[in-house]
């Protein structure tokens, strides 16, 4: 950023210096010395980059520090009793977009990673479609553990409110290291988790929130819509998603603005 300032300022005392009609008392030395002082572009950028790699490995470090207190976390003695394993979050440590979900269910507690099972593969291919990739962008849940069931019981349930607020802390401090530009709330659960506040889904999908000065945007859950397949639901997620990469100033190509998931 210096090397192209002062460029601009030296070309424009040279532009004052050599008109006949505003003399400047600066000699052509003096600008050769300001060139010379000058750090070379490359060495400038070579610079930002180096401090952005020591930036993202001081975010992914901060993550795996308190993703080894999340490992042997057991302050729902329920959770970690019945979990095969916490299910932390997976991603790019420096990520400008940030999805949360809600909990880990059969699938996520088998692997370990946010949204594997078909919810996940559908959020996959949204995060495609935007012309992303699941390692550049940042997954995680408001709960790190399976919401227990009764034994032998099919699907998954929701957290209960008192498990949200037990666990929630790790997904804030994850939030505050990986700092994205924006965040998606997967459904009714993310909402109340990130905004402390509870509605029709759709009544809140579509809008703008903030998140302690992050914009937050608001859409359904990848598995409502495998349970609703109406295409004008499907539509909607979409018009949520085009509307972030929006607000992250990314290109939207006409095929993406004519897509239905
Ligand atoms: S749900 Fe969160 S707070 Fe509860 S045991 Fe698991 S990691 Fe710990």
């Amino acid at each position: 950023m210096l090397q192209p300032a002062l460029s601009v300022v030296l070309e424009a005392l040279e532009k004052i210096r050599d008109s006949q009609e505003k003399p400047l008392r600066v000699s052509r030395a003096t600008l050769n010395h300001l060139f010379e002082q000058a750090p070379p572009a490359a060495s400038v950028e070579a610079n930002a980059s180096s401090a952005r790699k020591t930036d993202v490995a001081a975010k992914a470090a901060a993550l795996a520090q308190v993703r080894e207190r999340v490992c042997v976390c057991a302050k729902c003695p329920h959770l970690a009793r019945t979990r095969t394993q916490t299910v932390f979050g997976v991603g790019n440590p420096d990520a400008e977009l940030m999805f949360v979900g809600e909990a880990p269910g059969a699938d996520e507690d088998a692997r370990g990673e946010p949204f594997v099972g078909r919810a996940g593969q559908l959020l996959t291919r949204i995060i495609e479609t935007m012309g992303l990739s699941r390692d550049e962008v940042y997954i995680a849940n408001i709960l790190k553990c399976r919401p227990d069931m009764p034994k032998g019981a099919p699907g998954n349930r929701p957290p209960t409110p008192k498990e949200m607020s037990t666990c929630i802390g790790y997904l804030i401090e994850q939030i505050e290291i990986i700092r994205p530009r924006v965040l998606v709330a997967l459904g009714a659960t993310a909402v109340e988790g990130l905004l402390e506040t509870r509605g029709a889904m759709r009544q809140l999908r579509g809008t703008w929130n903030s998140y302690h000065d992050t914009p937050l945007m608001i859409t359904y859950h990848p598995s409502y819509l495998l349970r609703n397949q109406s295409p004008a639901e499907k539509r909607k997620v979409w018009e949520d998603m085009m509307a972030v990469l929006e607000k992250l100033d990314r290109p939207i190509s006409e095929r993406q603005r004519n897509y239905f998931l």
